[in-house]
């Protein structure tokens, strides 16, 4: 029984906090494996990871991340089964025009059952996060070629439109679409009840989707998105706080909350081989 079933997925580190944010974040791929596996026995089924500098913690993308990415993937595996995602966003040091592409690198070599693919171009923050028509389709394509099912990231609704214009319509995904609807960026759609409710209903039939809130608004979208009928990514890399001035002593404690809702609101949370068959993904 998959129909009640909600996927967490954990974004253990991200690019964007340090520890001055929240000590605990995780910079080693030691302690990047531990947190994962944490989040797992806690009833993640899915991990988000970001490169980093195991001693300063600054983002890495591109073929120096490889190594990186190789540690925590065989780290993680390990220890359980949880499906691995690795971002194709690269970190907060932006690299221009056709040297996006070395943003796929990682994929390319470790192939990891998902990665993230961000589907338009925006204001991040105080930067640009540029990611044209081309840069995208030919990272739709390669990850057909690879076998890695493509997490759509959109963070305002023409995100949504360029996805299926671009991605859906050109057929270069061979498993319904899987989007997260990224709601609280500085550049992207505001986090609200209302705007969460908007960007679902923009999405195409058929496909799979999750929430990923923005600080505050981690655990409250979320639990909007259970009741939905969607899925939930929380974890430090878009809020480090377990409650108000409360920091996270673990991803696992967000986790754990969102489990908490999720029971309460009368589903249940579902293994990575259960997000397995919602999510399409071939084992
Ligand atoms: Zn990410």
């Amino acid at each position: 029984m998959i129909e009640n079933k909600v996927i967490i997925t954990a974004a253990v580190t991200g690019s964007i906090p340090t520890r001055k944010n929240n000590p605990n974040i995780p910079y080693t791929p030691e302690e990047v494996a531990e947190e994962a596996f944490k989040s797992y026995e806690a009833g993640a089924a899915v991990v988000h990871l970001h490169a980093r500098n195991p001693k300063t913690g600054r983002p890495i993308s591109g073929e120096e991340a490889v190594p990186i990415f190789g540690e925590y993937l065989k780290l993680i595996k390990e220890k359980c089964d949880i499906i691995c995602q690795i971002t194709t966003g690269g970190g907060a040091t932006t690299i221009s025009g056709l040297e996006q592409m070395k943003r796929l690198k990682p994929v390319e070599v470790l192939k990891p059952e998902m990665a993230s693919l961000n589907t338009g171009s925006m204001n991040f923050g105080r930067s640009i996060f540029p990611n044209p028509p081309d840069l995208i389709q030919n990272f739709a394509k390669k990850m057909l070629e690879l076998g890695v099912k493509p997490e759509l990231e959109v963070y305002e609704p023409g995100h949504i439109n360029s996805a299926i214009e671009l991605v859906i319509n050109q057929k270069l995904l061979d498993s319904p679409p899987q989007f997260s609807l990224v709601l609280g960026t500085a550049g992207g759609i505001p986090a609200t009840p209302k705007n969460l409710i908007f960007m679902k209903e923009s999405l195409p039939p058929d496909c799979t989707w999750q929430v990923i809130g923005i600080s505050r608004h981690q655990i409250p979208l979320g639990a909007l998105s259970v009741m939905l009928g969607g899925n939930v990514r929380v974890g430090f890399e878009d809020n480090v706080y377990l409650s108000r001035g409360v920091l996270a002593k673990s991803n696992a404690d967000l986790v754990a909350k969102m489990v908490r809702i999720i029971r309460e609101l009368g589903k249940e949370v579902a293994t990575p081989d259960e997000a397995r068959e919602i999510l399409s993904l071939k084992k």
